[in-house]
């Protein structure tokens, strides 16, 4: 149990706006709103129902979400600042319509300075419940059913540009690509690869997963699952879990580059510098990953999916000038990514 100092060190840790907690006893709601920043615009940042083991973990969750939303948006040029929502509780047992409603209510108080979405636990569905009581809500209106396969596009981008960095070429054809996990985002990365040429491996932890890309693309799989971290390949592409390139993957990489969807594929900024002296070049997760949020905002403001594929090309020219500067300072690619979030969070947007 953390001290109340504690939790204020906490709080300032991660530099937020605002943190507002909330119970609504009627529907056993207890949720806390996180915003990190509005300067380039109003927060945006999904909500996730988790059944956190304390009230400090669901804190912690919300404000490194928050924070990490502020840079994606910023770094993806998006007219819109970090926050995040969680809901205390399972959502299995502990979801109802009601409650929804009740969360829903709170967000429409924000009159727009907080909208959220779909996250761990909230699915379509929830956000259709929730706009009963509120517009605010990002990846109802119908703009796609399924943000992944554009954050795939994105990751498919950003391995170009990091083929392109390594070795002067973005062709993936012929290239030994390892996708750690065959999930949502991973299915379409691996569609997107194999039809470009590249030989892919991958692994999953279920064995559904890996059966469906085996027989639709003829993947090889690597087996046992965590084998894939000494795979000698030109890129890995994490598209499961966090916290994956640590102490003890870090020795075994065998390739080129380390570039996928995952969030918080860094266990710790360090193990990035420690990426960078291994002549590994990484591509910042939260840039390469944009893709769904640029669907997300496109569903918001009323665009369309057209526009939402066109926006996450541009990932591709975004990490070519973060390796550029990385080059030219000598310094580690995620270094640059968050300077320059932090740069424009400072700035006022007149100016
Ligand atoms: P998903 O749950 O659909 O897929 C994840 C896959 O990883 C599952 O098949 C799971 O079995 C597998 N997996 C879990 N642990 C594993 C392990 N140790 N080794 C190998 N495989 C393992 O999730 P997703 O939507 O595809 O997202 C994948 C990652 O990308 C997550 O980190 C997510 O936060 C991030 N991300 C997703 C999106 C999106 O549009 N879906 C956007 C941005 C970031």
């Amino acid at each position: 149990m953390k001290t109340p100092k504690a939790i204020h060190e906490l709080i300032a840790q991660y530099t937020p706006q605002e943190v507002h907690y909330y119970s609504d006893p009627g529907t056993g709601l207890r949720a806390l709103i996180v915003i990190h920043s509005t300067t380039l615009g109003p927060a945006t940042g999904g909500t996730r129902f988790y059944p956190y083991a304390t009230w400090e973990a669901a804190l912690e969750d919300a404000l490194k979400l928050a924070q990490a939303m502020s840079y994606k948006c910023a770094l993806a040029e998006l007219p819109f600042g970090g926050g995040k929502g969680v809901i205390l509780g399972d959502p299995k047992r502990e979801k109802t319509p009601q409650l929804l409603q009740a969360y829903a209510r709170i967000v429409h108080q924000f009159n727009g300075r907080f909208t959220t979405g779909e996250e761990m636990g909230i699915d379509p569905e929830d956000l259709k419940v929730m706009m009963r009581e509120t517009q605010f809500i990002a990846g109802a209106r119908g703009v796609t059913p399924d943000i992944s396969p554009v954050t795939a596009q994105g990751v498919f981008y950003g391995l170009k540009a990091c083929f392109q960095t390594v070795f002067g070429n973005s062709s993936l054809h012929g290239r030994t690509i390892a996708v750690q996990g065959a999930g949502k985002v991973g299915y379409h990365l691996i569609k997107l690869l194999t039809a470009e040429g590249a030989r892919i491996f991958v692994s999953d932890i279920d064995r559904r997963a890996l059966e469906r890309v085996q027989s639709e693309f003829g993947v090889r799989i690597v087996e046992p699952p965590d084998a894939i971290y000494a795979l000698e390949c030109d890129a890995f592409a994490p598209c499961a879990i966090g916290g994956i390139i640590n102490d003890t993957t870090l020795p075994l990489l065998n390739c080129k580059i380390v570039a996928g969807s995952a969030n918080n594929q860094l266990k710790e900024p360090r193990h990035g510098d420690r990426l960078h002296e291994f002549g590994i070049l990484y591509a910042p997760d939260y840039v390469i990953n944009a893709g769904g949020l640029i669907a997300a905002v496109q569903d918001l403001i009323g665009g369309s999916l057209e526009r939402a594929f066109q926006e996450t090309e541009k990932i591709y020219g975004r990490l070519l000038k973060i390796f550029e500067i990385a080059r030219r300072e000598r310094i580690a690619p995620h270094r640059v990514a968050d300077r320059i979030a932090e740069e424009r969070l400072r700035k006022r947007p007149y100016e």
